[in-house]
C-alpha cells in the first residue's frame, strides 16, 4: 500500500502514527513546504515572546520520521491533486502516486484587506518562520495593535503586551469573543486583560495604515489614529484547498468528509482545518479549527487509510484557550437559548470562575468553562454521547458535585459514542 500525506501538522502525524500502528510496512510519503518538523501551533505566541524554546515546541522529535519509515518531502509544496490518476503535482513537477492519499494542509490566515497593509510591521502568526519574524519587528517596536476578536487575536495582544509593548486590541463586536463566549464569560477575560494593562477598543476594526516602508499609524473604521510600529493580524483562516480545484473533490469551503474522513473521491481523505465533517449538534458541516479536533480527525483517517473502520465520534466544537493564566474552555452549543434551552451557571464571586451548562430537553449541548477546566474532556464526553443528566441536574452546580463518577455511570448507561440527533 502506497499512503500519501499532504501536511506535517498535528492531523498528518496523528495519521501516519495510526497508519503504522495497522500497516508496519506500507510506503508512507509526507510532503510539506515547511521543513520543520511538526510542531505545536498552539505555543508559537509563548515562543515569540520568549517564554518557550524552539524545541519545547516539537511535537515529534527528528528521529520520528526515520523510525516511522517515513519519506518526508520537507520543503515541498503539493500544488495539484489528481484523483482520477490516484497521483498528487508536488513543486518541481514531481508526480507522486498513491493508493490513499490524506489532505491534511491545514489553514493559513486571512490577509487584511486594506490600504497599507503591505507595509513591513505587518504581521501574521501561523508558523515557525512568522513567529521568529514577529519577534524580530517586535524587538524594534514601542506601540503594537493587535486586531481580530477571537481566540488568535487574543494571543497577539497577550504577545506583545507580554514583550513590553503598548499594546491596543481591536475587536469588531462589542465584546471579546461573542461566537465563543456569552456575555458574562467574555467579561471576564476583558477583565483579565484590562489588569494587565491592553487596552481595548470594541466596535473597531483597521481602515487603513501608512507609514514610509515600515508601519507608523493604524486608522481605525471609526476615524482615530493609533501610533504603532507592529500590527499583528488574526482576522480569520482560509483552508488552503487551491490544489483542489480542478479535482472535483467536493468543498465547502473546506474538503467536506464522513465520519470515516473519507472525501468524494474513491481513497483520499481528509483531517484537521482543511476538513469539513459532520456536526452533530450544530446538524452541518463545519470546519473544527482546533488541535485537539485535528489530532482526532487524524487518528480517524489514518486508522481507516490503513484498512480499520473508526468513525469520528461527533466532531462537536471544542476550544481551549489561555489567558494570563486564565483558562477558557467552550464546547458544543455553548451560545443555545431560546425554547427548550435550559442555561445552568454558576459564577465565581470575584469574577474569576464561571461554569455553565446549556441543556435541551434535559440533554447536555453545550458548555464554558473558565477557571478549572479539568472536567472539560468529560463534558465533550457527555455532549458527543447526547447524555441525559435530568437525574444529576439539581446537582450539577455543587462545589462538591463529583461530575467524573457521575458522568461514568451516564455514559455507561446511554452508551457512550451514541449519536446525538
Ligand atoms: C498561534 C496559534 C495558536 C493556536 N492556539 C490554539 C489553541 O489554544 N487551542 C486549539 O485548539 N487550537 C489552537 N490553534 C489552532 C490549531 O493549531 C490548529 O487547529 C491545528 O494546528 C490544525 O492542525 P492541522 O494539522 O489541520 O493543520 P496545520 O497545523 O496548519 O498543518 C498543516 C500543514 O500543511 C502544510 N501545507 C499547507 N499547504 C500545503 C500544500 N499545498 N502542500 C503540502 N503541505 C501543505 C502546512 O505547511 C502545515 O505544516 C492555534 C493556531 C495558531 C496558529
Amino acid at each position: 500500500m502506497r499512503y500519501v500525506v499532504i501536511g506535517n501538522g498535528c492531523a498528518g502525524i496523528e495519521a501516519i502514527k495510526a497508519i503504522r500502528r495497522r500497516d508496519p510496512e506500507g510506503r508512507i510519503i509526507l510532503m510539506d513546504p515547511d521543513p520543520n518538523p511538526c510542531y505545536y501551533r498552539p505555543m508559537l505566541p509563548d515562543y515569540a515572546c520568549g517564554l518557550k524554546t524552539r524545541e519545547e515546541l516539537w511535537v515529534v522529535d527528528k528521529g520520528f520520521y526515520a523510525e516511522a519509515l517515513v519519506d518526508f518531502m520537507a520543503g515541498r509544496r503539493a500544488l495539484e491533486v489528481r484523483p482520477d490518476e490516484a497521483a498528487v503535482i508536488a513543486e518541481g513537477g514531481v508526480r507522486v502516486v498513491f493508493d490513499r492519499l490524506l489532505l491534511a494542509c491545514g489553514s493559513r490566515p486571512r490577509l487584511l484587506d486594506c490600504p497599507g497593509a503591505d507595509l513591513d510591521g505587518v504581521v501574521y502568526l501561523r508558523t515557525l518562520e512568522q513567529a521568529d519574524h514577529t519577534r524580530k519587528i517586535a524587538a524594534e517596536s514601542k506601540r503594537a495593535v493587535a486586531l481580530g476578536g477571537g481566540l488568535l487575536g487574543v494571543e497577539l495582544a497577550r504577545l506583545f503586551n507580554e514583550l513590553g509593548l503598548e499594546t491596543d486590541y481591536l475587536i469588531r463586536e462589542d465584546r471579546f469573543w461573542p461566537q465563543m463566549l456569552d456575555e458574562a464569560s467574555s467579561a471576564i477575560v476583558e477583565k483579565r486583560l484590562a489588569e494587565k494593562g491592553i487596552r481595548i477598543r470594541k466596535k473597531e476594526g483597521i481602515a487603513g495604515l501608512s507609514g514610509r516602508g515600515r508601519v507608523r499609524e493604524a486608522h481605525t473604521t471609526s476615524g482615530e489614529v493609533i501610533e504603532a510600529d507592529l500590527i499583528g493580524v488574526a482576522i480569520g483562516v482560509v483552508p488552503n484547498s487551491e490544489l483542489l480545484e480542478d479535482s472535483g473533490i467536493l468543498t465547502g469551503p473546506g474538503v467536506i468528509v464522513d465520519g470515516h474522513m473519507r472525501s468524494s473521491a474513491e481513497g483520499v481523505f481528509a483531517a484537521g482545518d482543511i476538513a469539513q465533517a459532520y456536526d452533530p449538534v450544530h446538524g452541518e458541516h463545519r470546519i473544527n479549527t482546533s488541535w485537539m479536533g485535528a489530532r482526532k480527525e487524524g487518528r480517524v483517517a489514518g486508522t481507516n487509510m490503513a484498512g480499520g473502520d473508526e468513525e469520528l465520534p461527533g466532531a462537536i466544537a471544542f476550544n481551549i484557550i489561555n489567558i494570563y493564566g486564565l483558562p477558557v474552555a467552550c464546547l458544543g452549543q455553548n451560545l443555545a437559548e431560546g425554547e427548550g434551552y435550559e442555561h445552568l451557571v454558576r459564577e465565581h464571586p470575584q469574577g474569576e470562575a464561571y461554569r455553565k451548562y446549556v441543556l435541551r430537553e434535559g440533554r447536555l449541548v453545550g458548555a464554558i468553562l473558565i477557571g478549572d477546566i479539568t472536567d472539560a474532556r468529560i463534558l465533550e464526553e457527555l455532549i458527543t454521547a447526547a447524555a441525559d443528566l435530568g437525574g444529576i441536574k439539581e446537582r450539577l452546580l455543587e462545589e462538591s458535585f463529583d461530575l467524573r463518577a457521575a458522568a461514568g455511570e451516564l455514559l455507561g448507561r446511554s452508551g457512550k459514542g451514541a449519536v446525538a440527533e
